[in-house]
């Protein structure tokens, strides 16, 4: 498989007047081109984090600390943390866009739905100005499966359900056909049966502009319908990547079987991550060695001290753990 994308030992420290929140340390994981790659976990363990690093869209008072990003781009590999401001704001929302998990705070209340795509289109140059951009978005609201396009164009989110405003955001996504979406939560704040269309639709955007997608999720049983490959992360770490088989068929991290436990039939959909004893611990004074020691129930005295490495343990499957 040829990457896309190459993430290395990338970190984030948040300076907040508590300490310094070490949110990601030293995580490392390829994207394949044409994949959809999951990054797993529950909340707060550093996945939406390590998405928005991978532009630099992190914020004051984070900071990315180390790390590459190394993307594969039609001219060649360039690390996306040394672009410039400028340099990096061309390719994101162009070569490499967002989708976020909340379609009302994507949205712009005071624009109709049609202005929001053109202006993305041509900020990017894509069209020469916003009314051709208009018409373009019509096109884009039918690929979304919105129906009746020509007259939603002209809608204001607040005339949109839940649902078809989340469409909206994802024609903002694709509008510039990116070779790379990321999508953090994108059917989290939707019903059920919203949820199973966006993915759906996701799915089979992916297919038709070829595009790698990258899901952030903390819910396993969209892992398993959409993720070709997946990293889980505990606590700023990755502590386990392997194909959806691997992941499901044969977790190696006790943090892995731990969650898998908490959800008996991935399929089921049930969010149950929290079930595993004890809490996620902070990551000021995060512990020492592995950060999963204080509820490993495997745990021994070198997973006090030692910080375990992510190593392949069968082809493709990596786990950072001293068991092994
Ligand atoms: Fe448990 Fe030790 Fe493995 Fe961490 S390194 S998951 S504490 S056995
Ligand atoms: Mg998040």
């Amino acid at each position: 498989p040829e990457p896309i994308l190459q993430v290395r030992n990338l970190s984030v420290h948040f300076y907040t007047y508590a300490g310094v929140v070490k949110a990601i340390e030293n995580v490392s994981f390829d994207v394949y081109k044409g994949e959809t790659f999951a990054l797993v976990g529950e909340t707060g363990c550093g996945k939406s984090v390590t998405s928005r690093a991978l532009t630099q869209l992190i914020e004051s008072p984070g900071r990315i600390v180390n790390g590459e990003v190394i993307y594969y781009s039609d001219k060649g590999p360039i690390d996306l943390l040394k672009l410039s401001e400028e340099e990096i704001r061309e390719i994101r929302g162009s070569e490499i866009a967002y989708i976020f998990q909340d379609p009302h705070a994507s949205l712009d209340p005071l624009y109709t739905v049609g202005y929001q795509i053109a202006e993305g289109m041509e900020v990017h140059e894509r069209v020469k100005n916003i009314k051709e951009g208009i018409k373009k978005a019509v096109d884009i609201l039918k690929s979304v499966l919105i129906p009746d396009p020509e007259k939603r164009v002209h809608n204001y989110p607040h005339e949109l359900s839940g649902g078809m405003k989340q469409r909206v955001v994802i024609g903002i996504g694709i509008a510039n056909n990116p070779r790379i979406l990321i999508a953090d939560e994108p059917t989290t704040a939707l019903d059920v049966t919203v949820q199973a269309q966006i993915l759906d639709l996701i799915n089979s955007l992916k297919e038709k502009y070829r595009a790698t997608v990258i899901l952030i999720t903390h819910n396993l049983g969209v892992v398993a319908e959409t993720a070709d490959r997946v990293a889980v992360m505990y606590a700023g770490k990755i502590v386990e990547i392997g194909s959806v088989e691997q992941i499901f068929k044969n977790p190696l991290h006790p943090y892995t079987k731990g969650l898998l436990k908490a959800v008996p039939n991935p399929m089921t959909k049930i969010e149950r991550l929290e079930a595993i004893p004890g809490t996620v611990p902070n990551l000021i004074t995060p512990p020492g060695g592995c950060r999963f020691h204080p509820r490993c129930s495997y745990a021994k005295e070198v997973c006090k001290k030692k910080v375990p490495e992510l190593v392949e343990i069968e082809d493709g499957h990596f786990v950072a753990c001293h068991l092994y």
